[in-house]
């Protein structure tokens, strides 16, 4: 954040007000861990901060700080379009795109309150009056900390806002293995871990929650894997028929594609998630090295993220939709 930035927040906060925090859909560790660490910060400055996401969150994710007070847009558009109206700062936080809030951006588009973005994607939208979008860190909660750094509170970092902010520190490094993991990565936990965050019981909440038939869903996705070793490339298949077939809740496919880049020799991987009641077929990317998956999403599947892990979605069958990955696949140079 530049200095202009960080005086226009400072003046923005400087009287307490109905501020919203919005993530993105499908909210991961990172959207909640921001927004729910943002959302303490500013209790503790006297706002009066609500965060809304506008669809439900997965379950291992229930037990952060605060997670029963988030209110979600599509449980009730009505009264959180109003709540929403009533703000007069809005926060969007890991995401930087409003059509990454679905249906909800309609809402967005018309409020009239500043909106201050805090990013770690590529390519962000202009829309925010405050755009604080840096691809060089490795998550939203890291640029949520330096926020609170900027405004120098840090003071005001309790055990609460750590435990909010690793989670999503965690959960976007990879458990701090992807390549944006700093010493300044391993400087703020550390901060966080003097502070009484629970580092070593988080991961268990968070990856240890499976239920019997997650495991038999991702028996049964490694099953489907195909691999194509001429273009260093692994697919995985999920149909709504095997969703539904192991019982499927949100969260359940969370992190899957990532056994495709487990394979010896593999950089580009990819998982389609056919879901029947949006009529779509989600997909998400993960590559390791100097192929972009980013663009390949944005290119072809009306997606993006970053360079090394990435989603879009396609209105076709699953099964076309895979036969079209597979001929743009044979036809560039991993
Ligand atoms: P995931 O595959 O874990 O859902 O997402 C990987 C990364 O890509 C995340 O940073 C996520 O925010 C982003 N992403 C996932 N799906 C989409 C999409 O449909 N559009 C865009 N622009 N980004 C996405
Ligand atoms: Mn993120």
């Amino acid at each position: 954040m530049n200095n202009n930035q960080i005086n226009t927040l400072q003046s923005l906060l400087a009287s307490p007000k109905k501020i919203a925090i919005i993530p993105h859909r499908n909210p991961d560790g990172d959207a909640l861990g921001s927004t729910l660490g943002l959302y303490h910060f500013l209790l503790k400055l006297n706002h009066e901060p609500i965060v809304i996401a506008p669809n439900d969150f997965p379950d291992f994710l229930a037990w952060m700080p605060a997670s029963d007070k988030i209110v979600v847009y599509e449980n009730n558009k009505a009264t959180t379009t109003e709540l929403l109206k009533e703000c007069e700062l809005i926060f969007t936080l890991d995401f930087n795109a409003l059509h990454r809030t679905g249906e909800m951006e309609n809402v967005l588009k018309t409020l009239t309150a500043p909106f201050v973005m805090i990013d770690h994607h590529q390519m962000p939208d202009d829309f925010a009056t405050i755009t604080y979008s840096d691809t060089s860190f490795g998550s939203t909660c890291q640029m949520i900390y330096n926020t609170i750094c900027f405004l120098n509170k840090k003071e005001l970092i309790d055990i609460t806002i750590a435990t909010c902010l690793y989670t999503g520190i965690l959960t976007d490094s990879g458990s701090f293995r992807f390549p944006k993991t700093t010493g300044d990565v391993h400087r703020i936990v550390a901060e966080f871990i003097d502070l009484g965050v629970k580092n070593t019981e988080i991961p268990t909440l968070l990856f240890d929650n499976n239920s019997y038939d997650r495991l038999q869903l991702l028996g049964r996705a490694l099953q489907n894997m195909k691999v194509i070793p001429e273009h260093k490339t692994s697919y995985i298949s999920l149909s709504q028929k095997e969703l539904y077939e192991f019982h499927y809740v949100k969260g359940d496919t969370e992190g899957i594609v990532n056994y495709g880049l487990t394979i010896k020799g593999i950089v580009f991987a990819a998982i389609f998630i056919e879901n029947k009641d949006e009529g779509i077929v989600k997909i998400s990317f993960r590559s390791q090295g100097d192929f972009d998956v980013n663009e390949f999403a944005r290119t072809h599947f009306s997606g993006g993220g970053h360079i090394n892990a990435a989603g879009g979605k396609s209105m076709d069958t699953l099964a076309n939709t895979i036969t079209r990955f597979e001929e743009l696949v044979a036809n560039i140079n991993i």
